[in-house]
């Protein structure tokens, strides 16, 4: 029997397994982080920051929360008694003298995001010192600031923190709000909590607020998902990312804990990646590249439509820099010419900065050749025509033609014009023009 949410929705995506049955990268860069390597670090580091150009993004990563929930990939460990979070700030400090010290005289830095982890696993004090660090050290004058939020953490101490910061921006981690679901990720958080949180960041001033939303979880059906859609909707988020849940346990040990048989198969998955596209379409949210959405007045719906939507560490963004530095264990840091990943271990990291080293360890210099076919890749993933006539060797048009013959796109000349069925496959299309994907497919989650 049809389920309410099925009957609703007319599935506007045609689905085709087979064009979803490699595992491919999400391409928050090119080269993507299976390249990185470790003969690129702190010298690299160095010469970059000291030539840095333009305006720059920063971002500082929080890489604790209070509690770990259970399908969490990020890079984060559990604030404990506070000791530890106490002894990362003080490194944190010493890197943010560190790197603006580097940095071009007169540089502009344009936004400050802070993410995790869970930036409100901080106290509020803590973190309106951190921003005060970040604005002085960096001379960052009326910065666009931006944070994610765990609902279960906030208080109104914390929003009266956000609004004397002049906090515009915030991410709230929701995923679902049917209760037999947060159970079985190990996140529970009622809907009164998330209403709560949405009103005090309203009156604080944010004006863009994101829900992130998930859908594959285990035990979830298409009314679930619908339920949670229309709540997010009444609750008037001006962004939503609604991204498949990734079962890697193998990679990731604390998955273990979901139960596996309890998770959509990847038919199912489908079917509700195309329900959320519809629902929330037909509700006056413009789709942002493959997995976001956002209201027509949004920055990201705006820049969507004046073709110039960027894709960075971050996910979808309207940000413009070329340059993006990253601030913390594990945080990238994204340069015209190279990618840069800071030391991943918390400790390790530590003791780098607090004897006056940089933190970079690892990473990738980008070729002209890695340059140009990234924004072609960005291209596909922003759902804009991409200019394929360097890269369509007979490799690539064999790839393409599955795609073409089904009518998920289509390619005029040499340029390939993406429609409305396009961006589930999106990613799938993409990886035809990444020359690294030969080797280690398996490190890749499903492209739905
Ligand atoms: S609060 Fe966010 S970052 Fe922390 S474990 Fe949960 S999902 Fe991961």
């Amino acid at each position: 029997m049809r389920s309410n949410a099925q009957a609703q929705s007319n599935l506007m995506w045609p689905y085709y397994p087979d064009l979803l049955a490699r595992a491919v990268p999400r391409y928050t860069s090119y080269p993507t982080a299976a390249e990185f390597g470790t003969d690129v670090g702190v010298a690299e580091q160095r010469s970059a920051l000291e030539s840095a150009q333009g305006p720059i993004s920063l971002y500082a990563h929080i890489p604790y929360c209070s509690q770990l929930c259970w399908y969490c990939g990020c890079n984060t460990g559990t604030v404990g008694n506070g000791a530890r979070l106490a002894t990362y700030l003080e490194a944190l400090t010493q890197e943010i003298a560190l790197v603006s010290a580097l940095l071009p005289h007169g540089s502009h830095i344009g936004r400050i995001a802070f993410g995790g982890g869970s930036p409100n696993a901080l106290t509020p004090i803590q973190f309106a010192r951190l921003l005060d660090q970040l604005v002085v050290a960096f001379r960052a004058h009326a910065p666009q600031i931006s944070i994610e939020i765990d609902p279960r953490d906030f208080s109104p101490d914390w929003a009266a923190t956000l609004k004397g910061a002049g906090v515009s921006h915030a991410s709230l981690g929701v995923q679902t709000f049917a209760p037999h679901i947060q159970a079985a990720i190990g996140r529970v958080q009622p809907t009164a909590q998330v209403e709560s949180v949405v009103a005090m960041l309203r009156e604080a001033g944010v004006r863009s607020l994101n829900f992130d939303l998930m859908y594959g979880l285990p035990g979830q059906t298409p009314d679930d998902l619908q339920d949670s859609l229309a709540r997010t909707i009444a609750l008037r988020a001006d962004r939503i990312a609604l991204f498949g849940y990734a079962h890697v346990p193998h990679l990731i040990p604390r998955q273990r804990l979901i139960k596996a048989d309890a998770l959509p198969d990847q038919q199912a998955r489908f079917m509700m990646a195309a329900f959320g596209y519809d629902v929330l379409t037909r509700a006056g949210y413009v789709p942002i590249g493959f997995d976001h959405f956002a209201l027509p007045d949004d920055p990201l719906a705006l820049v969507t439509q004046q073709g110039v939507l960027r894709r960075n560490f971050q996910g979808f963004t309207e940000d413009q820099a070329e340059t993006l530095i990253g601030l913390g264990a594990s945080s990238i840091s994204q340069f015209p010419d190279r990618i840069i990943q800071n030391e991943k271990n918390a400790g390790r990291y530590r003791m780098r900065v607090s004897s006056g080293q940089l933190a970079g360890n690892g990473g990738v210099l980008r070729s002209a050749d890695d340059r140009v076919r990234g924004a072609v890749i960005t291209d596909i993933l922003c759902g804009r025509p991409a200019e394929l006539a360097p890269y369509l060797s007979r490799t690539v048009e064999e790839g393409l033609a599955p795609f073409l013959a089904r009518g998920v796109a289509r390619l005029e000349g040499t340029t390939l014009h993406p429609n409305a069925d396009t961006a589930p496959y999106a990613r799938s299309i993409a990886s035809l023009l990444d020359v690294y994907r030969a080797q280690a497919p398996q490190r890749f989650s499903s492209a739905i």
